[in-house]
């Protein structure tokens, strides 16, 4: 036999195989090498001529899924001749005269080849899986030689065992091969169990058209009765799952698993709010699509509540923006009879057979107020001060920063603020007596009461200083003290009321 060599440089991809795939047949390539080194020209042609191209490529995928089988291989080497980006050379010729061998399979002649080292390499890859005997006996007169790959196939082939299974026909196709009639009719059963609840009466049926075809096959297409449950289960062979971790946001999962949060809802449809996935909790990361669904019809009877009406009524004796409670509304009591169809566990509709009204539902009625809210004081008699018409501005400075009426956590502030800086002078607004000087601790700090008769009272409040004493008597403009920001106060300001017989009224005329 002559001496070859044969060099494979790829210069890029298959344009139908990814990566992934040319790694594989480089690998492949380099392990067969040997194969078609030792072969001949004619040898490599006829591989390649016999080639069936889908399937290689199929096989080839496969492998690199992880379930290749290595009969497949010489042929994935062939692949690579012809369409990757492969440049080969033969150094040297083979020589044209050979040995060529007769091949027995079993005792059965299959015919004759002169490549006997890539037939032997095919038996080793076989490996345990390997149970005929073949013989080779060598030829040497001339004869037309058989293809070697149809040997191989014959090898192969007689390497599977078949006997009577059980193929499980969805809808007319074909989804999986199991043991025998009874294991199927154990899947049956046990996809129905998922979703049947025992507790109730319910009609039980498949949605597609099941059938058990018996027919002789390879025993290596028998799936085990888990591994086939898993399937017409939920459409795959293993299910992908997630543990959720401490705060863990849907968003988190998706983007950990390269999904979409909405995929997310799909594959877990059993968890009614997937939103408030806790941590510990297993969610399922592919969505379930079982070849065979199991549909289920029950009656059931349940009580449900209804919802009560709110009516509103204008009331004028109630101020704008109040509302009052004047009946409580109480919820209703439906006895219902339904009919709930589901398909594997979930909902698909409900019809309401029968329904009877147990408890009427009571109107919760409310009073709204119309009542127009007074902006100020009670006070809306004559005002005639000792000191006449006029009054003075009670402070040396500053600006208003609160008015009259204006919202202090929800009460009206019965005053006005003059924001100035500590110790402005603070001036009696009209003159009168003094009434008092000093803290009680109600929140006004430091704080002057004038009395200017009529019932009509003065306050400066939050002074930094005080410079009068109760019962003296002040004109109007005298000066009584300093603004400072004592008692219940943010900043320094004056806080001054108006009070005509107890009632505060609004300062702005009084100042
Ligand atoms: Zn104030």
């Amino acid at each position: 036999m002559g001496k070859c060599e044969l060099k494979f440089v790829f210069l890029g991809g298959c344009s139908f195989l990814g990566r992934d795939i040319m790694g594989k047949l480089t690998e492949v390539l380099n392990d067969r090498g040997r194969q078609i080194v030792a072969g001949s020209v004619t040898g490599v042609r006829n591989y390649i001529k016999n080639i069936n191209w889908k399937q290689v490529k199929a096989n080839c995928v496969a492998e690199v899924k992880g379930t290749f089988h290595l009969r497949n291989s010489m042929a994935a080497l062939a692949v690579l001749l012809l369409t990757s980006v492969g440049v080969y050379t033969f150094s040297e010729k083979v020589a044209a005269t050979e040995h060529v061998y007769r091949v027995y399979i079993d005792g059965q002649y299959y015919g004759v080849i002169e490549d006997k080292a890539s037939i032997e390499s095919t038996i080793q890859s076989l490996g345990t899986e390997m149970k005929a005997e073949v013989i080779f006996q060598p030829v040497h007169q001339h004869v037309s030689v058989t293809n070697e790959i149809h040997v191989a196939n014959a090898i192969i082939e007689s390497t599977k065992e078949y006997a009577e299974v059980v193929v499980v026909r969805v809808d007319g196709r074909d989804v999986v091969t199991v043991q025998d009639q009874e294991t199927a009719e154990k899947l049956i059963a046990r996809l129905k169990d998922q979703y049947v609840n025992p507790n109730e009466q319910e009609q039980v049926s498949l949605a597609e058209t099941v059938d058990f075809i018996k027919v002789q096959d390879e025993v290596q297409k028998v799936t085990s009765f888990e591994a086939a449950f898993q399937l017409i289960a939920q459409g795959v062979i293993e299910q992908k799952t997630y543990v959720v971790s401490r705060g863990d946001s849907l968003w988190d999962i998706a983007l950990k698993n390269m999904m979409s949060v909405e995929q997310l809802h799909d594959a877990n449809p059993n968890i009614a709010n997937i939103d408030a996935i806790g941590e510990g909790q297993e969610i399922n990361l592919v969505a379930k699509e079982p070849l065979i669904s199991v549909q289920t019809i029950s009656e059931v009877t349940r009580e449900i509540t209804k919802n009560y009406e709110v009516e509103y009524r204008d009331d004028s004796s109630i101020f704008e923006g109040q509302e009052e409670v004047v009946q409580e509304g109480e919820t209703g009591k439906i006895k219902q009879v339904v009919k709930i169809t589901k398909k594997n566990g979930i909902v698909l509709k409900e019809d309401i057979l029968k329904e009877e009204e147990l408890a009427a539902p009571v109107k919760e009625i409310i009073a709204k107020g119309t009542k127009k809210k007074p902006t100020y004081g009670f006070y809306n008699g004559p005002v005639t001060a000792i000191g006449g018409g006029s009054w003075a501005y009670p402070v040396g400075g500053g600006y208003v920063s609160s008015y009259y009426g204006e919202n202090r956590g929800g009460r009206p502030h019965l005053a006005i603020d003059i924001a100035a800086s500590t110790g402005t002078a603070v001036y009696a607004s009209n003159s009168g007596t003094v009434s008092y000087v000093g803290d009680a601790g109600d929140g006004y700090g430091n704080c002057i009461r004038i009395s200017h008769g009529n019932g009509i009272v003065t306050l400066y409040g939050h002074l930094s200083s005080m410079a009068v004493s109760p019962g003296q008597s002040v004109g109007k403009g005298q000066y009584i003290g300093g603004v400072g920001s004592t008692g219940w106060s943010t900043g320094a300001h004056l806080h001054y009321e108006v009070r005509i017989n107890g009632a505060q009224i609004n300062p702005s005329p009084y100042m």
